[in-house]
């Protein structure tokens, strides 16, 4: 069944003169080189020199996770496994521990995540994983994820991931009021 119109049947036929000297191919290409060239000389280059310049983006940007802290500081993340269940990458993984009595000023619940990482190559930064929090635990951000010369530097640990006591980060432009009124 044909599903859509974009198939091209291909032809044998000969090629004509001016196809089996490629000049007048070459001279199309180089024309429209020469068209962008121009443009990018009169209106400046459309493209941007990332890292060093970043394009705007807007603040409901789906960027960097964040692993949130309560007002008390403590990490609201108890290694449910529920974000890791609904990514549909499956980029998320963690390992659970339990809290000590001396721990309590640390984590939120009696079970916490002692490993949580996060695999930003895999990662399609589709949200659902914050949707899936039933703690207000992780959430997206504008941030963008940094730029690394090696794969496993993509994996990202707690160390990056949870938000550091004295450097909240605000994300609550990304959040709807229904998702304000949950975060107890
Ligand atoms: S944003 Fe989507 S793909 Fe990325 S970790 Fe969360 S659920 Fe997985
Ligand atoms: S981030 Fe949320 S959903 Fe994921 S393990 Fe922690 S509490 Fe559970």
């Amino acid at each position: 069944m044909k599903l859509t119109n974009r198939s091209k049947v291909v032809s044998n036929k000969e090629m004509t003169l001016a196809e089996k000297i490629y000049l007048p191919a070459i001279f199309k290409g180089m024309g429209i080189t020469l068209k962008h060239a121009v443009r990018n000389i009169v209106k400046g280059p459309p493209t941007y020199s990332y890292p060093e310049v970043q394009k705007p983006r807007t603040t409901i940007w789906r960027g960097q996770h964040v692993l949130k802290r309560d007002e008390e500081g403590r990490e609201r993340c108890t290694a449910c496994g529920l974000c890791a269940v609904a990514c549909p990458a499956e980029a998320i993984t963690m390992t659970a521990a339990e809290r000590t009595k001396e721990e309590k000023h640390l984590y939120r619940e009696e079970k916490y995540a002692s490993v949580y990482e996060i695999n930003m190559l895999r990662c399609i930064f589709c949200g659902m994983c914050e949707e899936a929090c039933p703690k207000s635990a992780i959430y997206l951000t504008d941030r963008l994820v940094d730029v690394e010369t090696n794969r496993g530097s993509f994996i990202y640990g707690k160390d990056k991931l949870v938000e550091k006591i004295n450097e909240r980060i605000d994300i609550t432009t990304r959040q709807s009021e229904k998702q304000k009124n949950a975060v107890k």
